[in-house]
């Protein structure tokens, strides 16, 4: 009898399983067909004995402890920064990779911070984490990098409209309470927002820096640096939080040192990875949350030229942040490190 090869495959954890990202990560795996040897459920003692379906079997989620990461090639981590700087450390000592979807180790010169279809190669240098960029830097990096490549973006000018979700499961929860708070005429209560958003919006909730900007939109300016590789590339973010349940939309408006011919952008777009351009003039169709919610790809659309800039640009962008935003992302590097090999924490990393 001939000797069969079996495909290698892996010991999977997902370190906040129970989370908006955490079950669509168990989504993506499941649909993406990831090569699974073993997947545990990890949060905190909270939803510890909870079940989630995978595969057609119930899971028993576990609550995370220092035994978790042992015989783990790989942990999924959606579980906010304060758990992924407990946590990441230890699962690394215990030979796992880290993908990290918190902001705890972005910006980490030791720790790449990576787009698939912008700056794949930078993942071969992990020290066992790898950061997965916030989520609406990730979809202004797959429309922008397309034309960034063809003529450097100098500046760029976006307003970003976020989805409740893009807070979390609870948040969703709450939003909807509100409006039907608002519509039986009684006072919506706020919880994890600081003001109602069904009915409204109030610019992003991140903490406000000395400089005016929020956390939030000083992370799509070092964290777009970061993955472009340049600091040549001038960006003012206005993040805005809008009632909207799922997928994050974004004005961006980007100037270039020459004149960028709209024909040549929407061409460009139109064979770029991960975006689908979208858009019909004659019924003024374009991207919308609701049609990009549970999508892949980054949709763009409305791309005009700028009239107040020979060299600047409009366009339209909106994609699910849940899904390309953080868990896509996450399972696209982790789809990467297995197909170059690069799956395993350096033996320098390791503590003796
Ligand atoms: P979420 O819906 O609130 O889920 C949080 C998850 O973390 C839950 O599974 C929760 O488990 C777990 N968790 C919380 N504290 C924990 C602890 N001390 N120990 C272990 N597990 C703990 O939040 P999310 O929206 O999925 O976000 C998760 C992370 O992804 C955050 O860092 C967020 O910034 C990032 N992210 C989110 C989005 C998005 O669109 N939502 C996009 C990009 C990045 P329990 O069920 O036990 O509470």
């Amino acid at each position: 009898m001939e000797d069969t090869i079996l495909p290698k495959s892996y010991r999977v954890a997902i370190l906040g399983s129970t989370g908006a990202v955490g079950t669509e990560l168990l989504e993506l795996l499941e649909a993406r067909n990831f090569p699974l040897g073993d997947l545990k459920l990890l949060a905190s003692p909270r939803s510890a004995g909870t079940t989630l379906s995978f595969q057609g079997e119930s899971l028993t989620v576990e609550a995370v402890t220092e035994d978790s990461f042992h015989n783990v090639d790989l942990v999924l981590a959606s579980a906010g920064g304060s758990t992924s700087k407990l946590w990441a450390p230890k699962a690394v000592q215990a030979g796992a990779v880290v993908i990290d979807n918190s902001s705890a180790f972005r910006m980490m010169a030791d720790v790449p911070l990576v787009v698939p279809e912008v700056n794949p190669d930078a993942a071969q240098f992990h020290q066992g984490i790898i950061a997965n960029p916030n989520c609406t830097t990730i979809l202004m990096s797959v429309a922008l990098w397309p034309l960034h490549c063809v003529q450097p973006i100098k500046r760029v000018v976006v307003a970003t409209y976020q989805s409740a979700s893009g807070a979390g499961a609870r948040a969703m929860e709450e939003m909807k309470e509100q409006a039907r708070a608002i519509l039986a005429g009684e006072t919506p209560k706020t919880d994890i927002f600081p003001y109602p958003l069904a009915f409204n919006l109030f610019p992003h909730n991140s903490a406000l820096t000395e400089i005016g900007y929020c956390e939030e939109e000083l992370k799509m300016v070092n964290e777009t640096r970061k993955i472009f590789g340049t600091q040549d590339i001038h960006i003012s973010p206005t993040c805005i939080r809008v009632p909207v349940m799922r997928a994050h939309s974004e004005a961006i408006n980007l100037e270039f040192a020459s004149p960028f011919p709209v024909a040549k952008a929407r061409e460009l777009l139109s064979h770029a990875p991960g975006v689908t351009l979208l858009e019909d003039w004659q019924k003024n169709y374009f991207p919308m949350p609701m049609e990009t919610s549970g999508k892949d790809d980054v949709f763009v659309g409305r791309i005009r030229q700028d009239i107040s800039h020979p060299c600047g640009l409009e366009l339209w962008i909106s994609g699910d942040q849940i899904r390309k935003g953080a868990a896509l992302n996450a399972v696209q590097i982790a789809e990467l490190l297995v197909a170059k090999n690069w799956l395993k924490v350096p033996a320098s990393v390791l503590k003796v």
